[in-house]
């Protein structure tokens, strides 16, 4: 590894400053379990590194109308935390399928974010229940949209001296949204290919028969996690029957753009988009 200067700020404004003055020079650290890797690899070289674990309030989870997950949460702590547990158990369940225990104990949900990978698996879920992220730099504070958030393979709109400070969630529980992956190895694995869904039901006990609103995330099939706007189109405002659902997927699996890779080859990850999205309908209705 090359050598670079380390800075451990206790406050925001500092980390600010820091990342102000060093430009792209720096990196932020969080549970390192992406950047230490690049760094041995020399994939980056960054002059300085700033750890954020000293930084206040950056581990809180609280819920107060809307959920507010701080950046530095663990995967493990999205886990285990009642609240996540009880109002937003995708999450939960979808950090229990990522990496193993010793690396979801240092790894956060704003680093598998601001890692920007196309198979972050935090990022379809959270899309899902409609989440924003708080970004904080010495200009202020803003405000994004997480369906905007990535920008390309590793880019997020994140400046270089902007931190990912929380990420909102609103609290709605007339919606009910589920995440599945498919990986080669369970929960060791980067995903072939992920998709989340999360359905309006307001009003409705299951099985639920219509859609009054929906949302399709599809992960590791695009340079970004990406909507499935026309599934969601063909679903919303009407019947969820089979032949709907069916429908939708196969749109789905048309709208993503996959690759072939050492995972898989784009064909599959298409195939699987269509039997994973329509797997995942059927089963949040019923
Ligand atoms: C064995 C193994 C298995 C894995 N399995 C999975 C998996 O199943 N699914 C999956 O999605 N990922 C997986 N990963 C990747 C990785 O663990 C996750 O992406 C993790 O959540 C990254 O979080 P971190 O806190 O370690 O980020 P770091 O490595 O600390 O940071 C990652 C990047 O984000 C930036 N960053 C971090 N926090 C902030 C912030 N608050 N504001 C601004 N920039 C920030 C850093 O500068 C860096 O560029 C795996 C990794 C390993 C080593």
């Amino acid at each position: 590894m090359k050598p670079f200067e380390y800075y451990s700020p206790q406050s925001f404004d500092e980390a600010a400053r820091i990342l102000a003055d060093r430009g792209a020079e720096a990196r932020a650290l969080a549970g390192g379990t992406d950047l230490m890797i690049r760094m041995k690899r020399k994939q980056w070289l960054p002059r300085a590194v700033v750890n954020l674990k000293r930084i206040a309030g950056l581990r809180d989870i609280a819920l107060n109308g809307e959920l507010r997950l701080g950046a530095l949460v663990t995967l493990n702590e999205l886990i285990s935390s009642p609240v996540i547990r009880e109002h937003f158990p995708v999450l939960a369940y979808t950090a229990g399928k990522m990496a193993g225990v010793q690396v979801r104990n240092l790894a956060t949900v704003g680093g598998n974010l601001c890692n920007a990978s196309p198979a972050a698996d935090t990022a379809p879920p959270l899309i899902a229940l409609n989440a924003r992220a708080v970004v904080v730099s010495s200009r202020g504070e803003r405000v994004v949209p997480l369906d905007e958030f990535f920008v390309g393979v590793g880019k997020s709109v994140l400046a270089p001296d902007e931190i990912l400070r929380e990420i909102i969630v609103p609290r709605d529980d007339s919606w009910r949204a589920s995440f599945i992956k498919l990986e080669h190895r369970e929960a060791m694995d980067i995903s072939i290919a992920s998709v989340a869904v999360s359905l309006h039901v307001s009003g409705h006990k299951p099985p639920v028969a219509g859609c009054e609103d929906v949302r399709i995330v599809l992960g590791a099939v695009a340079p970004t996690p990406m909507r499935a706007k026309q599934a969601e189109a063909i679903l919303r405002g009407n019947e969820l029957t089979a032949d709907r659902i069916a429908e939708a997927a196969r749109v789905a699996a048309s709208e993503a753009q996959p690759i072939d890779d050492v995972r898989g080859s784009a064909w599959y990850r298409r195939e699987m988009i269509e039997v994973l999205t329509r797997r995942q309908l059927l089963e949040i209705k019923s």
